[in-house]
């Protein structure tokens, strides 16, 4: 059976993918850079007893690259990076070090293991082509995104001058009961169930006209799976190819809980980002095409999910 090595296990989409792989027999183990107890980890409770976590860190890349040598895994997915994309202006040089500089190390000790980084939709940024496909001209507009971007560049590097059976993961906005807080979506239904139980009575948002392209992250992660299965690695828009607004996203999630968003919305500036030139919308047809993968769950489906989550969580 093979050994997959996650980065980023404790996270929403290192926790679904090593459910996947736990399900399928693989052997999972997991780099942290905490606790090595898999116990301490909220997202890993069903699968606890079948994972392995080692100590890895994004900030310590020589030390990470000899733990994947030494763990000699038949497949590498590498998840574990900041990910708030208004934070990387705070600590720039951190941010680039962590995706750029965690990317270099995870692909220098890759070996033999088929190896998938994920990317990012925030590649794209500026650029005009929308929906946005494999072959799109990138613009990254944040530090975060430059440093998704340098990933993106090492992993094709590496493939092409080196032979490693490295792929890109372009994904687009993926989301869960799992996901933190600060991200729209569970901003939104988490306050939606507040808002129903009657412990809160508003949420403050930023631009509702804001566009994305949201897909369940469970589905998402059965694409990095299938991109490692391919026999040659490449890079793949992984997405809904549907965008969406904020407040569509706010109308679905309050809808759920039978109240009129009208009533308990706010838009406080200190929310608003600088517009999008161009909306963040992925067109999933190479995926659809090569790995015959595309999104299962209907977006109204993962609200419904996510709020019914955060009502059991915040009703006791
Ligand atoms: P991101 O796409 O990775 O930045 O993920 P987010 O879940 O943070 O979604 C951000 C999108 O929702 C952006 O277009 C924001 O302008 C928009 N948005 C509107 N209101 C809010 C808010 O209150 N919080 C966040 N995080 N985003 C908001």
């Amino acid at each position: 059976m093979a050994t997959a090595v996650i980065t980023g296990i404790s996270g929403q989409d290192g926790s679904f993918l090593a459910e996947v792989l736990v399900g399928e027999g693989a052997t999972v183990i997991g780099l942290t850079r905490g606790s090595t107890n898999p116990g301490d980890f909220e997202h890993l409770a069903a699968i606890a007893d079948r994972i392995e976590l080692v100590h890895g860190d994004l900030a310590d890349p020589e030390g990470l690259s000899r733990t994947l040598s030494e763990l000699e895994a038949d497949e590498i997915y590498h998840l574990a990076a900041p990910t708030f994309v208004p934070a990387s202006w705070e600590d720039p040089t951190t941010t680039f070090a962590d995706i750029a500089g965690g990317t270099a190390a995870v692909l220098r000790g890759a070996g033999d293991a088929r190896v998938v980084v994920a990317s990012s939709s925030e590649i794209f940024g500026d650029s005009e082509e929308s929906p946005r496909r494999e072959s799109s001209p990138t613009w990254p507009t944040s530090p975060y995104a430059a440093a998704k971007l340098a990933a993106f560049h090492l992993v094709r590097a590496y493939r092409k001058q080196t032979g490693v059976h490295a792929s890109g993961a372009i994904t687009f906005n993926h989301e869960s009961e799992r996901r933190p807080e600060r991200f729209v979506t569970r901003k939104v239904t988490r306050a939606a169930a507040a808002i129903k139980l009657g412990l809160e009575d508003e949420v403050v948002l930023g631009d509702l006209g804001a566009v994305r392209d949201w897909s369940a992250a469970r589905d998402v992660v059965r694409g990095l799976r299938a991109m490692a299965q391919q026999e040659a690695p490449d890079d793949y828009i992984l997405a809904s190819g549907r965008g969406r607004t904020v407040r569509e996203l706010v109308q679905a999630a309050f809808g759920v809980v039978g109240l009129d968003p009208d009533r308990h919305v706010r838009v406080d500036p200190a929310f608003v980002r600088p517009p999008d030139k161009h909306p963040s919308v992925g067109d999933p047809a190479k995926a659809r095409e090569r790995l015959g993968w595309q999104p299962e769950t209907a977006f109204d489906d993962l609200i419904r999910t996510m709020v019914e989550a955060d009502l059991r969580r915040l009703g006791g």
